[in-house]
């Protein structure tokens, strides 16, 4: 077999690897690149493999820096199957078309402004692109090995980072590579546990939060406390985040944050998501994934006011009562969550609230830096309101967690590539697996192949 570095390199975006095992050719993850200009051009250059002659994608889960590439593949010719876990199905069947429409929204707005230098600004992909897509999909089990195309199988295990996300092993019945995917935490308040992997000759893994330690402390405190001190100077809470999936969990610390009383009971919190409504029904289906029951799932989505229409988002932005708004997107590249920024950044009253991963070159990474201005839809909107980034709300393991679910392996992997890090946070984790595992490691570059034997 051999591994093709697609995405995810120097980055935490646009993951994408291309396994090869003689002529078959499988995609795993097929993710957009966001944040750094230069990362964001590769969504719009050609592959170097046609996608007509890749055989399958393999998906680990729903997030679009994995899985917001996969309407262009279509597009461009792929007409293989698409395997993921049925949540993650179900998670893509909401987000993609909502990626397109978000994009065609943009170009849409660039156009009507004449902030693009395109003449006319393009989307990379529409809502029909994303539609269409989802015909190619194809759910299956966890823990249940498949056959992918030709030689190879797969199999999916629980990575407990959002849900449906999953750990993919790959075989070709001599060679096992095995995908942590975004790794969850080991002790999340909602999420089950990455499932361990304990056997495999190659093995990528992620290094996110490769070169930090999340503060033990329980993230709900902190978030009741920024909550309330906004609330006090009469402020508002933007929090950007990611509309379906993590978002439920923030939602579920507002339920108990008000039951416990650290926050007004009557504070109002918006989901400004018209793809929120169907995810209640996702997390009582989906059981196994997190650890709340069916009265805690009806907790957690009743705990915020469902935002539909465009209209009633504006509608927002008029008010200046506190309240708490969630919106996407986490990274604040798109999303509605801008036209809130706009509106809300400005005012030193308000808190931005960031609850996750900010990759480099994105407003978030702007913001959380200390950026006094960040350019919105052309313009620079003055960012006088607090910035705070509560680290451990990530649902990312800590470099501690990665080590922890790396002391599992019964042997070494013949070689561990680290991946989905920007630069210090992949090489901070492969000096630690070197000198505390004796693995021998390797932080790949983009585009960079490797025979696997
Ligand atoms: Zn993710």
């Amino acid at each position: 077999m051999q591994i093709q570095f697609l995405g995810a390199t120097g980055t935490v975006t646009g993951s994408k690897y291309l396994v090869s095992a003689g002529p078959t050719k499988i995609l795993v993850d097929c993710g957009l690149f966001q944040g750094f200009k230069q990362l964001r051009l590769r969504n719009w250059a050609n592959l170097p493999v046609a996608p007509s002659a890749i055989d399958a994608v393999v998906l680990t889960h729903a997030h679009l820096d994995h899985s917001g590439y996969i309407p262009l593949l279509v597009k461009n010719g792929f007409r293989g199957k698409i395997y993921c876990s049925e949540a993650t199905y179900e998670l893509c069947r909401i987000l993609l078309p909502d990626s397109g429409h978000l994009l065609e929204e943009e170009a849409g707005y660039a156009n009507k402004h004449g902030f693009s230098k395109h003449h006319p600004a393009l989307p990379l992909y529409t809502q029909d692109d994303a539609e269409r897509c989802l015909k190619f999909f194809s759910p299956v089990k966890f823990r249940h090995r498949f056959r992918v195309a030709g030689t190879v199988n797969a199999e999916f295990a629980r990575a407990g980072h959002i849900l449906g996300a999953a750990i993919a092993t790959l075989d070709d019945g001599k060679t096992i590579i095995a995908f942590s995917g975004d790794l969850g935490r080991s002790e999340d308040r909602l999420m089950a546990p990455p499932s361990t992997i304990e056997r495999a000759d190659y093995l990528v893994v992620e290094s996110t939060y490769g070169n930090r330690h999340h503060d033990p402390a329980d993230p709900m405190i902190l978030l009741g406390k920024t909550i309330q001190e906004t609330v006090n100077r009469g402020g508002i809470v933007i929090i950007p985040s990611f509309a379906v999936g993590r978002a439920q969990i923030l939602l579920y610390y507002m339920h108990l944050l008000k039951q416990s009383g650290a926050i007004s009971n009557v504070l109002p919190v918006y989901l400004n998501s018209p793809m929120a409504a169907d995810v209640t029904a996702l997390y009582r289906h989906y059981r196994d994934d997190h650890r709340l029951n069916d009265e805690e799932c009806r907790a957690m989505c009743h705990a915020a006011k469902i935002v539909n229409s465009v209209e009633e988002s504006k509608a927002l932005n008029l008010q200046h009562m506190p309240m708490v708004i969630i919106a996407a997107s986490g990274m604040a590249t798109g999303g509605r969550v801008l036209h809130h920024l706009k509106a809300f950044a400005p005012d030193p009253r308000n808190t931005i609230l960031f609850a996750g991963f900010q990759a480099g070159g994105t407003r978030g990474a702007s913001m959380v830096g200390g950026a006094d201005a960040v350019k919105i839809h052309g313009e620079y909107v003055p960012i006088r309101a607090q910035v705070v980034q509560i680290e451990n709300l990530s649902a990312h393991a800590d470099g501690d967690e990665i080590m922890n679910w790396l002391s599992h392996f019964q042997h070494p992997p013949r070689r561990t590539f680290i991946t989905h890090g920007e630069p210090d946070a992949a090489d901070a984790l492969r000096k630690r697996i070197e000198e505390k595992l004796q693995w021998s490691c390797t932080v790949p570059d983009y585009l960079e192949t490797v025979e696997l034997k």
